[in-house]
């Protein structure tokens, strides 16, 4: 008999895990919850049909001050950051404290259809005593992989997502967006609007792409983008969208109909990439789109 889960298996699955203590739950490749059992929506205030995006429990879980123990002065600050590391590996685990006093052990595992389970067990007995340590440990490791005003993954937490795309077998691409003329918006409207001009741009990138994709901020106004497992024809579309995307006024600040645009540089990794060789030919390609004109794409 093949290794694999039949009917019955997954009946029987389905009564364990409905019993079980251990929290468990499902998330599609768009992030919404597709299963989770009673442990699990008992955790996070979940009534019994609910199924939320990840997005949307969180800020939930934020506003009712249950589940998640979300240590932030700014939850969308938060939220970037955490989707910064969410869905981007096959495999993780991290800890998390739950505001009933819990504290949990949590694994997240993604396939290839971008599927995600994720279980979590109460470790609070375990763990007790060093919960600040671990806490302080977890929030300096956050820290050292975003970036602070966006959230984002920083320069080296986006790089080594490149890296890790380059070491995988199938297709995938990688591209430098550029907001044009920023030195203008802060010549004109000041530096602190230039940030929330960043932290807006960040957002949206944030909402367009998939939860595989990264998304990191490798310096003032230039972000790469990595987008696993997508042929060049469809990373250009998407390219593409992201640009008219940002054609409509953009209320930011005290400005209800503000305009701003960027370039972007986008190139298919090759076999024999290296981070650095990748990183050239977008870059080149955005020099390219700046110099005939900027708001446009050009592919490396
Ligand atoms: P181009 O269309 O060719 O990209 O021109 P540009 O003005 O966007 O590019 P340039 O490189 O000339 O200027 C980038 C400016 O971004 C200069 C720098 O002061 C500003 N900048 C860099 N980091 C930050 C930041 O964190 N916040 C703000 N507000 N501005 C920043
Ligand atoms: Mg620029
Ligand atoms: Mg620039």
């Amino acid at each position: 008999m093949p290794n694999t889960l039949h009917t019955e298996h997954i009946q029987q699955l389905q009564t364990l895990y409905q019993g079980s203590e251990l929290l468990v739950a499902l998330f599609d490749a768009s992030d919404t919850l597709r299963y989770a059992n009673p442990a699990f929506r008992q955790a996070y205030h979940l009534a019994e049909t609910a199924m939320p995006t990840w997005v949307q429990l969180m800020r939930d879980n934020h506003a009712e001050h249950t589940g998640t123990v979300i240590r932030t002065a700014d939850f969308d600050t938060w939220l970037g950051s955490a989707l910064s590391r969410r869905g981007k590996q096959a495999y993780r685990m991290l800890e998390s404290d739950l505001h009933d006093g819990r504290w949990l052990m949590m694994t997240e595992t993604v396939n290839e259809a971008g599927w995600m389970l994720c279980t979590a067990v109460d470790i609070s007995s375990l763990a007790a005593g060093k919960r600040s340590l671990r806490t302080a440990r977890d929030l300096a490791l956050r820290a050292a992989s975003s970036d602070a005003l966006t959230g984002l993954s920083n320069r080296r937490h986006i790089l080594a997502q490149l890296e890790t795309q380059l070491a995988r077998s199938g297709t995938h691409c990688v591209a430098i967006l550029d907001i044009d003329f920023f030195k203008r918006i802060n010549d004109s409207h000041g530096h602190p609007f230039g940030d929330l001009v960043l932290m807006d741009f960040a957002r949206y990138l944030q909402n367009q792409l998939r939860r595989s994709d990264g998304i990191g901020r490798l310096g003032g106004e230039e972000f790469m983008l990595v987008l696993p497992d997508t042929p060049l024809a469809q990373a250009s579309l998407l390219m593409h969208q992201l640009l008219s995307g940002l054609h409509p006024p953009r209320p930011i600040g005290a400005l209800a109909d503000f305009h701003y645009s960027c370039s972007g540089g986008l190139t298919l990794l090759q076999p024999g990439d290296s981070v650095q060789s990748a990183y050239h030919r977008a870059d080149a390609a955005l020099y390219r789109a700046k110099q005939h004109g900027r708001n446009r794409i050009e592919l490396g």
